[in-house]
């Protein structure tokens, strides 16, 4: 049985994995990079090893800092967390190696899901229905013609090893096939070292819905009903809820058996969510699967009543599942709002920075996976996600007031974020009735801009308060004190610039 896991990760993820283990009685080994040492999970883990610099190609990605870590920590297990190396197929086969496990699925699972034209070509054979397309990589401008020609105007020129929303490119007109086709190659060839891309017919106003999976090394397969993913700006996820405002029992059932199907297709192990995009008629096909957990896995945890890190844990012990299909339940309703220390003004740019002052909502149904306290200095090497707030409600009504109070109870100063922004969203008419696509954000956008101004100028209120605090630190500083603080050069200059000195 695993003893200790070192969690390959840093950030809220990091940190609730670390929760899980503790519960469990497994000892936790965190790594981290220099921008890192003062990080929450560095804190919150049983141990802690340095595994090089800030950027993360030189530490959170560097599979060799990262065994030798595990090595030395005598950790018997690693976990990856999302992201950096959870669906790099080398990893496991490195720590195989090193006869450390790995909590995830094999590396045959993660090649076979993490290319998008034979995971298509996987779930034609398992037939799961597929967004019509192509099913191999389009190699000149006039295939690419031919295609559209057959399965008509508008279409997604999308990369193979996409990810992230990167090489993804909307074509709506002939004209627009040759720049579409080039932007999207060469972004995959940046952003992946890979430019082989292929088209999928454009679904009109769809919906994102997932649905997440637990395969154990024993042939049992389950699914975990779904999330509704359709929230998002730029392609990427904000808020996602369960169960779905817009799906039949009929057809989540049968959404539910296509997901077991497809992770049968790749003999899965371990947790993982098949995506699906759905269009207004309810027909649905499969986009892709994520062979790891998500960001958006707590609402899973809230509505079908299971710990979803223990359940990798146990399957990665090699113990079978403890359930079948018919005991599990959708009980109430979840919602997650994603909370990042990212800029509303300009254009959500993330936004690094010191953490002055947080209030956390608390209160029945709510939970805070987080990974910020105050004085906590928020990176700019990483992924800005900083919190995230999961509401449960007895249904979806009170799921939303839920959300709404929490959202306005949740406070953080000294960081630029999102938390007013998501508390427009959960407020705006087309989301409370549960009436919204993926376009929701762009449609919507005049509504949910509009008061970012005002409650900028509330925020910074709040900052000048606390900067006359530090102020007065100062006035009462000894000399040796006053130079340590100066020495603090960000919060000194921000004092100067707001109180004009
Ligand atoms: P990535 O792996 O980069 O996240 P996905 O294939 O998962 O890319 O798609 C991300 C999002 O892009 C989807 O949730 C959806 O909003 C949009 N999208 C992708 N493919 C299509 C399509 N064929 N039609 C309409 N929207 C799409």
């Amino acid at each position: 049985m695993i003893q200790k896991i070192l969690i390959a990760n840093r950030g809220e993820i990091a940190v609730r994995i670390i929760r899980s283990c503790r519960e469990l009685g497994i000892v936790t080994v965190a790594v981290y990079s220099d921008a890192d040492r003062c990080a929450l999970h560095v804190l919150y883990a049983d141990e802690a090893w340095h595994i090089g610099p800030s950027p993360s190609i030189e530490s959170y990605l560097n599979m060799g800092n990262i065994i030798r870590a595990a090595r030395e920590s005598g950790a018997d297990a690693i976990h990856p967390g999302y992201g950096f190396l959870s669906e790099n197929p080398d990893f496991p086969k490195h720590c195989e190696e090193a006869g450390i496990i790995f909590i995830g699925p094999s590396p045959h699972a993660i090649s076979t899901m993490g290319d998008k034209i034979r995971a298509r070509k996987t779930m034609m054979e398992a037939r799961v229905p597929v967004v019509p397309g192509t099913d191999k990589a389009i190699s000149s401008e006039q295939e690419a013609v031919d295609v559209i020609d057959k399965i008509g105007l508008p279409v997604m020129i999308k990369a193979s090893a996409g990810g992230g929303g990167k090489g993804m490119r909307l074509v709506k007109d002939k004209a627009g096939i040759t720049p579409a086709l080039r932007a999207a190659r060469s972004e995959a060839k940046t952003a992946f070292g890979n430019d082989a891309v292929f088209i999928e017919k454009y679904i009109e106003s769809p919906h994102h819905i997932e649905f997440q999976i637990l395969a154990d090394k024993h042939g049992n397969v389950v699914h975990l009903f779904e999330r509704e993913c359709s929230v998002q700006r730029r392609h990427q996820k904000i808020i996602e809820e369960t169960p779905s405002p817009i799906l039949t029992k009929e057809r989540r059932h049968q959404m539910g058996e296509a997901a077991v199907a497809a992770a049968r297709a790749v003999n899965y192990e371990g947790a993982g969510t098949i995506e699906f995009i759905v269009d207004k008629d309810l027909n649905y096909y499969f986009l892709e699967m994520n062979t790891r957990l998500q960001v958006e896995h707590p609402i899973t945890e809230r509505v079908v009543g299971v710990d979803l890190v223990k359940e990798q844990i146990h399957i990665a012990n090699g113990l079978p599942l403890t359930y079948r299909q018919d005991e599990l339940k959708q009980q109430g309703h979840a919602i997650e709002c994603r909370v990042y220390a990212e800029d509303p003004q300009n254009n959500f740019m993330p936004a690094p920075g010191r953490v002055t002052h947080i209030d956390i909502p608390y209160g029945v149904g709510v939970r805070v996976d987080g990974s910020i306290y105050e004085g906590f200095e928020v990176p700019l090497y990483y992924d800005p996600l900083i919190a995230k707030l999961i509401v449960w409600g007895k249904d979806r009504t009170e799921a939303l007031e839920r959300s709404r109070r929490a959202l306005q109870e949740f406070k953080i100063t000294g960081v630029k974020n999102n938390l007013r922004f998501l508390e427009r969203i959960i407020q705006a008419k087309g989301f409370v009735e549960g009436d919204y696509t993926t376009h929701f954000i762009d449609e919507n956008e005049d509504i949910l801009m509009k008061d970012e101004a005002c409650d900028q100028h509330c925020e910074d209120i709040v900052m000048i308060s606390a900067l006359m605090e530090y102020l007065r630190k100062i006035q009462k500083a000894s000399p040796k004190e006053m130079t340590a603080l100066k020495n603090n050069w960000k919060d000194y200059s921000r004092v100067r610039s707001v109180l004009k000195l």
